[in-house]
Order: structure tokens, then C-alpha cells, then sequence
């Protein structure tokens, strides 16, 4: 297989900097590549909130904007550069809401082309990922057209979730360092914004999402969050690859974070993991001879996950089922405040963990019995996959990712392997939630569906080859 050079262009990555699937993507991702033979180097910034004592790399060169160190990934061969640039990248978090935002990001983009020509790298292939990579293809087509380095070399930008799309005032163009205004959307411009996932999505030379579903809503005016008409124009040059999971990272026959590992043939140890959960987040069993199901969930607080339909779903459902809830997560407001009352009204029934807890999340899909997943949209989704493979049932919404890996169980087949409901509405989470339920109480059809969920395979290495046949197929033309 002919190996290409990849420059592999992230703004968060395992196990450095992470708010959510974009970095285990990122990692598990690159690894696929380089194990397939390719030449990957991954770029990434060198955020203040990296451990930089834990971390083992070297200082490459100093330049007047930038610093760029090189590590390598965990578990791999696989060069790791960092961008360090306090200015920009000393903020607390990944990402702010500050006014030089987008110059944060074009910092980025511009200090990933300029590494390869100090480097004298020439990727074939600049692999994207968002809106805070999306420049790069405008900065090839202009400020560094004129290095032969990068003759020849093509752009494939990967979309994760449309929902965020870097949109500035145009005021950003000019000081983004970029000769040409042109490049960026007449009508966009005109309006006085710049929308950099529009720019990424009008000049790369193909693009990807997460999932052939998501591939498909997000040419639809009520999911492409009015990019639809642009995507429906490249649909062509679209295509949806499901996200793999890293079974190195997530494996509960292998996982250092839980307290007792397990496997599909060791089941029974599944148990412990969740009396020794409930133990910890203080959730008592109603008596000592039942086993009310464990429902997790481990999510970002977003609109995206479909929060809001809970308020209107679970109080009633706890109320009418003996069960218990597991929440760790963190975000908006409002739906913070929804889980903490609901803590309230459940006392030792409902726990919720607030805040960004690796070790939590694990635990919760190894400890839980089924895990809910009520998105609006949900572009790829790792938290089904993860789930499947701990043998922890995912109850989920019918969209994006979820639809393409989790198979509804028919208990006269035996065949499935979760529940998926299909409207975004309170009902349609109760029903997902009424029949995981009642398929618990039926102990060879639940069991049944466990050993399915545990058998499924979303390894890495088929979405890798996919991306391989894509880098080759640009190459050849
Ligand atoms: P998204 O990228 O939209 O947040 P995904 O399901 O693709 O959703 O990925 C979420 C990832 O982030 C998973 O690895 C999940 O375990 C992790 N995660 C989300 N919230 C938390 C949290 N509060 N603590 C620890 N891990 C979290």
C-alpha cells in the first residue's frame, strides 16, 4: 500500500487536550493511519491547561509567533507538534468566547503551514478537522501558494459537528493575514461576518463527517444549519465515514479506570462495578434482594443531547420505575441546574456529577446497565459505541450516528442490540426508557442483547481504510 504524508490538523487530541469526541478521534484516528503505513504528524496547540511537567517533548524552533515542540502519540510512532503561542493559547480552556477568537485559530492554521515548511515536511495530504483548521485551505491557495513544497498537495476536511461553524465579524479577515478577501463568501461579507466552516467547506478538496447519516442530514434545511445548500452543491466531494472506537482506551476487559475488568464471558464482574458505583455516588438500592437497572450518562450539556426533553421525561419515569440515574456532565446553565434538581427530588436515586471526570466515565459505562442518548442531532456519537462494547445497553435517538451503529433489539430474532426511539420528543424518551425496562425484567432477552452489544465491532481500522482510499483517490487526480 503506497504510504502518504499526512499532516493531520486537530484542535483537541487524546490524551492532551480534550472537550469531547473531536479528541479521541483525533488520537485513535491518526494511530489508524500510521499503523496502515502512513507518514501522520498531528499538529495540535499547546493549550495552558496541558500538564506540560507530564508531558515529554522537545522544543523544535522558535519563530517571532510561535514555539513548536514535538512529542510523540501514546502508543504509537506518531509525531506529535505542538503549537505553543501563550498569547494565544494561555486561556484557561480550549476554547473562549474572547473577541480574537478566530485570530487564535488562524494563529494555528498559519503556524501549521509555516511548521512544514521549517520542517521541510511536504504533506500530500492536509487532514482538517473543524472550524478552527478550516483556514487552511485558503492560507494554501494564497499566502503560501508560492512554496512548490506544498505543490500538488491536497486538503480533506473532516466536519464533526455543523452545530459549530466559527462565524466572526469580517473585521477577523484582515487580521487573519490573509492577502485576499475574495476567498471568503460575497454574501457573507456583505452581512459583515466570516463563517470559517463555510470557507473550509467551499475550498477543500473533499469532505468527510462522522457518519453516512450525518452525511445525509446535514443536506437538509432542518440539519445543515444553513450550510445545507453549499453541502448539497459539494455533495459530491461528501462522504460519511462512522468514527471507530479505540478499544486500546476503551475496553472493559483492559480498562485501568474501573474496578473490576470484565469481558463478555466474565459478565458477572459487570455487577460489581455497579454496587461499587453506586457505593461511591451514594445511590442506595430499594432493598437489599432488587436490582433496579443503573441508567447512565456522561455528556456534554449542550441542546445537541436532547437535555431538554428531559425535564418532561424522567421525573415521571423515576417516579413510576424503580431505577436510578448516574449523570456526569457539565455545560449549559440551566440544564445543570435541572440535573441537581432532580438530585433533589430523588434523593439516593439520582446522582449528579458535575464537571469533566475521565475516570467517572468509565466507570459509568462499565457500572450502568443501559445509557441514554435522547440527541437532537448527534453527528458520529462515541459514548453508544463505548457503551456497546461494556455490555451497558444504549437507549438512543434515531439520528446521525446513533441510527447507523445501534441496532434495535427484537426480542423474537434475539437479534439488536440497544433501543433506539424515534422522535425527539418526552414520549419518545419514555418509550426508549419503558421498553429498556421492560426488556430488563426479561432476563434472557436483556442478557441476550448484551452478549450482541458486547460482540459488536467499531474498531479503527475499517474508517482508517476508508480515509486511506480517499487520500489515494484525491492523489491520483
Ligand atoms: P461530543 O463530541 O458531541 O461531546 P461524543 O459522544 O462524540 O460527543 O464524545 C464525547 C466524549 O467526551 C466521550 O469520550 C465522553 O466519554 C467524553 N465526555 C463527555 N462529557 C464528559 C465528562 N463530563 N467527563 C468525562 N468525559 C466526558
Amino acid at each position: 500500500m503506497q504510504s502518504v504524508r499526512v499532516a493531520f490538523v486537530v484542535s483537541e487530541l487524546t490524551p492532551y487536550a480534550k472537550t469531547g469526541g473531536l479528541a479521541d478521534v483525533g488520537e485513535a484516528l491518526s494511530r489508524a493511519l500510521a499503523e496502515l503505513g502512513h507518514d501522520v504528524r498531528v499538529f495540535v496547540p499547546l493549550y495552558d491547561t496541558i500538564d506540560r511537567d507530564g508531558l515529554s517533548i522537545e522544543k523544535r524552533f522558535e519563530t517571532e509567533a510561535f514555539d513548536l515542540w514535538e512529542g510523540t502519540l501514546p502508543r504509537s510512532k506518531v509525531p506529535v507538534y505542538f503549537v505553543d503561542c501563550p498569547r494565544f493559547f494561555s486561556r484557561g480552556s480550549l476554547y473562549t468566547n474572547d473577541p480574537d477568537e478566530p485570530l487564535r485559530f488562524a494563529l494555528f492554521c498559519h503556524a501549521v503551514v509555516q511548521s512544514c515548511q521549517r520542517l521541510v515536511f511536504a504533506p500530500q495530504i492536509f487532514h482538517l478537522n473543524d472550524w478552527q483548521t478550516s483556514l487552511v485551505p485558503v492560507l494554501l491557495e494564497t499566502t503560501y501558494a508560492w512554496d512548490r513544497l506544498f505543490e500538488g498537495a491536497k486538503t480533506v476536511l473532516t466536519i464533526h459537528n455543523l452545530g459549530y461553524q466559527g462565524v466572526f465579524g469580517a473585521e477577523a479577515i484582515e487580521r487573519m493575514d490573509i492577502p485576499d478577501s475574495s476567498h471568503f463568501d460575497e454574501h457573507d461579507r456583505g452581512a459583515g461576518v466570516v463563517n470559517l466552516l463555510k470557507t473550509g467547506i467551499s475550498h477543500a478538496d473533499h469532505l468527510t463527517t462522522v457518519s453516512p447519516t450525518y452525511a445525509r442530514e446535514i443536506q437538509t434545511e432542518e440539519q445543515g444549519f444553513g450550510l445545507d445548500g453549499l453541502l448539497r452543491h459539494r455533495s459530491g466531494r461528501l462522504t460519511g465515514i462512522l468514527n471507530g472506537v479505540d478499544y486500546g482506551e476503551w475496553d472493559p476487559e483492559n480498562d485501568e479506570h474501573i474496578p473490576y475488568r470484565y469481558s463478555a464471558e466474565t459478565i458477572r464482574l459487570k455487577k460489581q462495578n455497579k454496587v461499587k458505583l453506586l457505593q461511591e455516588l451514594g445511590l442506595a438500592s430499594s432493598s437489599p434482594d432488587a436490582d433496579p437497572p443503573l441508567i447512565g450518562m456522561v455528556s456534554r450539556l449542550s441542546a445537541q443531547k436532547g437535555i431538554e426533553l428531559l425535564p418532561r421525561a424522567l421525573p415521571d419515569f423515576l417516579a413510576r420505575h424503580d431505577s436510578s440515574l448516574a449523570v456526569l456532565g457539565t455545560g449549559e446553565r440551566a440544564y445543570e441546574e435541572f440535573f441537581s434538581m432532580l438530585e433533589k427530588r430523588f434523593p439516593g436515586r439520582v446522582r449528579f456529577y458535575r464537571g469533566f471526570n475521565n475516570r467517572l466515565a468509565h466507570w459509568i459505562e462499565a457500572g450502568a446497565d443501559m445509557f441514554l442518548m435522547p440527541s437532537r442531532y448527534e453527528p458520529c456519537g462515541l459514548n453508544q459505541m463505548y457503551s456497546l462494547r461494556y455490555g451497558t445497553v444504549p437507549v438512543v435517538r434515531k439520528t446521525g450516528g446513533l441510527a447507523d451503529s445501534v441496532q434495535q433489539f427484537d426480542p423474537a430474532t434475539g437479534e439488536g442490540h440497544g433501543i433506539v426511539f424515534e422522535h425527539y420528543t418526552a414520549s419518545g424518551v419514555q418509550w426508549g426508557l419503558e421498553r429498556a425496562i421492560e426488556l430488563y425484567g426479561d432476563t434472557a432477552s436483556w442478557d441476550r442483547m448484551v452478549q450482541n452489544a458486547m460482540a459488536c465491532d467499531f474498531s479503527w481500522a475499517g474508517p482508517a481504510a476508508r480515509y486511506s482510499d480517499i487520500y489515494r483517490e484525491l492523489l491520483i487526480h
